[in-house]
Order: C-alpha cells, then sequence, then structure tokens
C-alpha cells in the first residue's frame, strides 16, 4: 500500500511541481492553506507532511505546533519545504517538531531521498511501539500495557467491569497435541475475542487473559464462550474457556482489587466444571 504524502503550500504551482515529482510512488493530497492542511491530516492517514512554512492566515509553523500537539497526529513526521533560509527560522522549524527542513531551490532527488528515510523512521518507530506494547504471538496487548490503560481506564471511569478469562485445561491440549496445536488455540481464541468483544485486551500470563470493558461487551461473553465451545482447530482439537467477571464498585481502590475479584470468580468457574462465566458480586 503507498503512503500518503500531504503536500501543504499555499501557491499552486509550488504543490503542482511537488505532486508531479511524488505521484507514482505516493498517494498525494495537496492543501492550499494552513486551515486546510490541518482539516486533512485530523480527518484522513496522513503519513508524511510536506510543509511551506510564509502562508497568510494560518503559517507552516502554527500547522506544525497544531500536528505536534494533537495525540492523533503527533506522530506524523513534518519535513518544512521553505524559501527561508536563514538560522534562526530553521532553528524554530526542528524546535517545533519538524523532522527535517528543506530550502528551495531543493534538489528533487534529495527531497525524494528525505522522504523515504523519515517514512522509513516512522515505520520502524511503529514496529518497535507495536512490539512494546503487546504480545506478538496474539496480538492482544502484554501484561504491562494491559495494566497501563486498564489503570487510566479505571481511574476515570466507574462504570467498568474486569473480566478474566483462561483457557480450560490448556496444559492437556500442549501434552497431548503438541505446542504447535497450543500456540494455534491460543492465537485463535484470542483473534475470536477481538472480533467479539470490545475493550482494553490483554495477555496475562501463558493462557490467561484478562479485559477492561463497559457494560455493553458483558453480555457478548457468553456469545465468545459459546463460539470457542463450538471450534475445531486442525480438524481434531475442541476447547473451552471459562470467565470470571467482576464489576467495579466501592470497594475497589484499584485495578489489581477489580481483577482481583475477577480472578476469584474465574477461580470458581474452573472449579465448578469450567465451560463457564461467574460474576458474583464479592
Ligand atoms: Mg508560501
Amino acid at each position: 500500500m503507498k503512503n500518503t504524502i500531504l503536500l501543504v503550500d499555499d501557491v499552486r504551482i509550488n504543490l503542482e511541481i511537488l505532486k508531479k515529482i511524488l505521484d507514482g510512488s505516493y498517494d498525494v493530497l495537496c492543501a492550499e492553506s494552513g486551515k486546510e492542511a490541518i482539516k486533512i491530516v485530523q480527518s484522513m492517514n496522513v503519513d508524511l507532511v510536506l510543509l511551506d512554512i510564509m502562508m497568510p492566515d494560518v503559517d507552516g509553523y502554527e500547522v506544525c505546533h497544531t500536528i505536534k500537539h494533537n495525540k492523533k497526529t503527533k506522530d506524523i513526521p513534518v519535513i518544512f519545504v521553505t524559501s527561508k533560509v536563514d538560522e534562526a527560522s530553521i532553528v524554530k522549524g526542528y524546535d517545533i517538531g519538524a523532522v527535517d527542513y528543506i530550502t528551495k531551490p531543493y534538489k528533487k532527488k534529495e527531497l525524494v531521498a528525505k522522504i523515504k528515510t523519515h517514512l522509513k523512521i516512522k515505520k520502524l518507530i511503529e514496529e518497535l511501539e507495536y512490539i512494546a506494547t503487546h504480545d506478538t504471538m496474539t496480538g492482544a496487548l502484554n501484561r504491562r500495557q494491559f495494566f497501563k490503560l486498564a489503570i487510566e481506564k479505571f481511574n476515570e471511569d466507574d462504570n467498568i467491569y474486569g473480566v478474566m478469562i483462561d483457557i480450560d485445561k490448556f496444559k492437556n491440549i500442549n501434552d497431548t497435541y503438541g505446542h504447535h496445536i497450543g500456540d494455534i488455540v491460543i492465537k485463535t481464541f484470542a483473534k475470536i475475542t477481538k472480533n467479539t468483544i470490545n475493550g482494553i485486551f490483554g495477555r496475562l500470563g501463558g493462557e490467561e487473559f484478562g479485559i477492561i470493558c463497559d457494560e455493553n461487551e458483558i453480555s457478548k461473553l457468553d456469545i465468545l464462550r459459546q463460539k470457542i465451545e463450538n471450534l475445531i482447530i486442525e480438524d481434531k482439537v475442541k476447547f473451552t474457556i471459562s470467565i470470571g467477571i467482576a464489576k467495579k464498585n466501592q470497594n475497589h481502590k484499584n485495578i489489581d482489587e477489580l481483577l482481583h475479584d475477577a480472578d476469584l470468580n474465574l477461580y470458581e468457574a474452573k472449579g465448578s466444571g469450567r465451560n463457564k462465566i461467574v460474576f458474583r458480586r464479592r
């Protein structure tokens, strides 16, 4: 898939020249004002911005500042392309958050090389961030990221539920069919869960997963349980899950206490036959 580059310049011919250089290799969007540029980055998926500085109303510095101070857009690399060549302007550009600064007249091939470099760096950063925050086998959040987001959610929302899920007799699956099948079981479970339940979903241990979600999702947990019960992995393996649910109440001082109650319910589900949901107030 092509990367999308947003070109911003108040002089249309400048846009056309840049567009001609980049068309074919990239999906190119154009904005003729700072305001339009901000609207586009906030509403579309932009991978990189080439930004003029001198524009009426909202200038390039202001556009860059806005991009860098918005959670959704702050990681988009911004490269200034400008005829302002004095050192103070260049320094200001980097201070505001640009990754590069190209002065006009620019060399086409150098411009293209810099775009490539910054897109590559952006992709690597995204990959590193993904690896740092996810369990790469299942795509669920890793334990650390799960708790980071769960704590945030706990602190800002009283109407939440903690859910603990465990794959029943997982050790038996591994022992009987081998780790290869065990891995497929875990991956399949995670995929179906992500497609069924909206919430903060993390892998907390080997075959143990946690979810923080709102009331809407709680009724879907039994649908999840049934979906899993009806699966057949590799034409031979069936498995089930047990689920413990707790609703946040005034006794829960922190996320650990909420999840502890969910865990007690999970324990009860496992102790009373498995393949079931226990949701009991503690
Ligand atoms: Mg201009």
